[in-house]
């Protein structure tokens, strides 16, 4: 491994199971070692800039809980909610793959507070995403 991008190392990759995910949970301990991660976490200015943009209303993101995360995505739209989640037992609720194609089973699925399945590889694709946003913004490389 080279030292390439500061940011490759988004601390919470490979963590999340599809039975343990501290991200996205309600209990108080595993939201702790999230938190905690997300502490030391070099991509953290570009997680939480991507989550508050994007509208992720679940989960921790660059540090910060669920709950804050909200507050910052309402100030961020001039206090407009976001409109549109899809409720549990929504069609989607039904389908195999996301809607990018990745399988929804066990290695691949995590699940938000609401009992949503959610794509463990699109959340990568996600996260590279951030990093590679928040490597233009440091300059790209150390
Ligand atoms: S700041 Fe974002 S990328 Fe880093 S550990 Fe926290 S959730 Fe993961
Ligand atoms: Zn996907």
């Amino acid at each position: 491994m080279s030292v390439a991008d500061p940011l490759d190392s988004a601390v919470c990759e490979g963590v999340a199971r599809a039975d343990y995910d501290p991200f996205f949970t309600e209990t108080p301990e595993a939201q702790a070692d999230a938190l905690a991660m997300c502490r030391i976490c070099p991509a953290k200015a570009a997680c939480l800039a991507y989550a508050v943009e994007t509208g992720q209303v679940f989960g921790i993101w660059g540090g910060k809980t669920q709950a804050q995360i909200r507050r910052l995505i309402v100030r961020a739209r001039g206090g407009r909610p976001r409109g549109h989640l899809v409720p549990p037992g929504h069609p989607n609720a039904d389908k195999t793959h996301c809607k990018h194609g990745h399988p929804f089973d066990a290695a691949n699925t995590y699940y938000a507070a609401n009992g949503e399945r959610r794509c463990r590889a699109c959340r990568r694709a996600r996260l590279a995403r951030a990093r590679r946003l928040a490597g233009r913004a440091d300059g790209g490389e150390r």
